[in-house]
């Protein structure tokens, strides 16, 4: 059984919620999915869908480039049974606030460490400048995941030496994907979860196939194919492996 361990299921970013919902819910081979907020009131979202939708657990956090007017200490109020992890927290080169969200960063994973609960870290161009975080001024102590990973060796190393994780997502199938298959080759296989980021990252060579979790099934395929273990295998260690990372889950 598969788990997509990091989906945005809801009213901000897809259309008609309960037919999405419906339709993940018919899906036999979909274990569960980890629905991951943006900012307060997506994260309040995912929490209250996670808790009523058997295959849905949550992420709350808010992500670098939602912060405006956010207050970090709301995530507090957002914790239930089946609320796994904080995240997406991170930072994102793509803005110039870069002393902003690293306040927000460390905030965050000040309350993954209080509340004993891994994080679930975005970064884009920013790995390095996170990793001087970790090590200058506040590391996550449950846990940690790099999602959709950025490749790069030196990171991937510091990743396993802490035992945090990669997740994989659509990027890893497309024709251009020539860094991603060199860490695919490298990364333990106790060390990587796969997800969609549905429905932000398309999949396939030409990117031609949609961003959700029935289609979790060509990331897998293509880890296979690179890793030359059986698909069925590479199911069951991403499943086991999003388990040991949020050890809330069942
Ligand atoms: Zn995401």
């Amino acid at each position: 059984m598969i788990i997509d361990s990091h989906v945005h299921i809801n009213s901000k970013v897809i259309d008609d919620l309960d037919y999405t919902l419906k339709h993940i819910n018919k899906q036999k081979n979909l274990e569960s999915v980890i629905n991951v907020g943006l900012d307060i009131e997506t994260s309040k979202e995912c929490a209250e869908i996670s808790k009523r939708e058997n295959k849905f657990y949550s992420s709350v956090g808010i992500h670098p480039l939602y912060i405006e007017k956010e207050n970090c200490n709301q995530l507090f109020n957002l914790i239930n049974d089946k609320v796994v992890a904080i995240g997406e927290i991170g930072l994102d080169s793509t803005r110039g606030n870069y002393y902003e969200q690293k306040k927000y960063l460390i905030r965050q994973i000040f309350i993954a460490n209080e509340l004993k609960l891994p994080v679930i870290i975005h970064s884009n161009n920013s790995n390095k400048q996170i990793i001087e975080i970790f090590e200058n001024s506040i590391k996550p102590k449950y846990g940690c995941v790099f999602h959709c990973f950025q490749p790069d060796l030196d990171i991937l190393k510091y990743i396993i030496d802490n035992e945090y994780f990669i997740s994989f997502a659509g990027r890893i199938t497309y024709k251009t994907a020539k860094k991603s298959i060199e860490i695919i080759k490298e990364v333990p296989i106790d060390n990587f979860l796969v997800e969609t980021d549905s429905p932000f990252i398309p999949i396939g060579l030409n990117k031609e196939i949609e961003s959700k979790p029935s289609n979790i099934n060509y990331i897998i395929n293509r880890i296979s194919k690179i890793k030359e273990i059986d698909y069925k295998e590479i199911e069951e260690i991403t499943s086991r492996n999003t388990k040991v990372l949020f050890k809330k889950m069942r």
